[in-house]
């Protein structure tokens, strides 16, 4: 354990991150700080507030009905993302935050890469949020809903279901190289400030553990090829 605290002290890594992003629900704790990486899941969870059934991995009892309940009890309903927060889908190294069918599926570093990569080729391809109209996909309201309409908009969505499901493995396989660049020997659950520490110092020397290549390794995966 020793060794876990030396990587959070020694993180003065002015990162910019200060003290923005704490939750809504008025959360006490910095998220990076208190979400762990299960090296056994690799789900989330909360080590400091375990009790609570919303921030549970799987191996230690989190369930969608658990989470939903907690949110039921407190707030009288489940909002459609009940993680607060999560994963990165790109690179697996970095938090996002939501718990509304607006919740961000991309941190902001890759959001600003994924929005130049869409301008560059002039459609979006990569999904960033939970929502349809996040990804550019929507029905008009108005006189103008035609079954032709209607039958574009099914298959852009079932279009975007596919590619979110493509970013859900590829989070899974990022996240699995990530944790083994870091050494995270099972049965050692890293905050997420202590995997991102160690993944900036073997990014020296293994540049696809880069946050900023995150986006060109997910092209790379599902085969991706430039038409320029
Ligand atoms: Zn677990
Ligand atoms: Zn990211």
């Amino acid at each position: 354990m020793a060794e876990l605290h030396r990587d959070t002290d020694s993180s003065t890594d002015g990162d910019g991150d200060g003290d923005d992003g704490y939750p809504e629900d008025g959360e006490e704790l910095r998220p990076d700080y208190d979400r762990r990486i299960c090296s056994t899941c690799y789900e989330l969870y909360s080590k400091s507030r375990g009790n609570d059934a919303v921030w549970r991995c799987s191996c230690r009892g989190g369930s969608y009905e658990g989470r939903r309940q907690w949110y039921i009890e407190r707030y009288g309903s489940a909002p459609d993302i009940m993680e607060t927060w999560s994963l990165c889908c790109l690179c697996a190294q970095d938090l996002t935050f939501g718990v509304s069918r607006w919740s961000w599926l991309v941190c902001q570093p890759c959001r600003e890469a994924v929005t130049k990569f869409h301008e560059s080729v002039g459609a979006f391809l990569i999904p960033i949020g939970a929502h349809s109209l996040m990804n550019g996909v929507g029905l008009q309201s108005g006189a103008n809903i035609d079954n032709e309409a209607i039958r574009r908009f099914t298959k852009a969505i079932r279009s975007l279901s596919i590619r979110w499901t493509l970013m859900l493995d590829w989070r899974r396989i990022a996240l699995v190289r990530n944790l083994e660049a870091a050494g995270a020997h099972p049965g050692l659950n890293l905050t997420v400030r202590q995997l991102r520490w160690r993944l900036r110092r073997a990014a020296k020397t293994d540049a696809r553990l880069d946050q900023a290549n995150a986006l060109d390794q997910f092209l790379e995966w599902i085969g991706y090829k430039s038409s320029s």
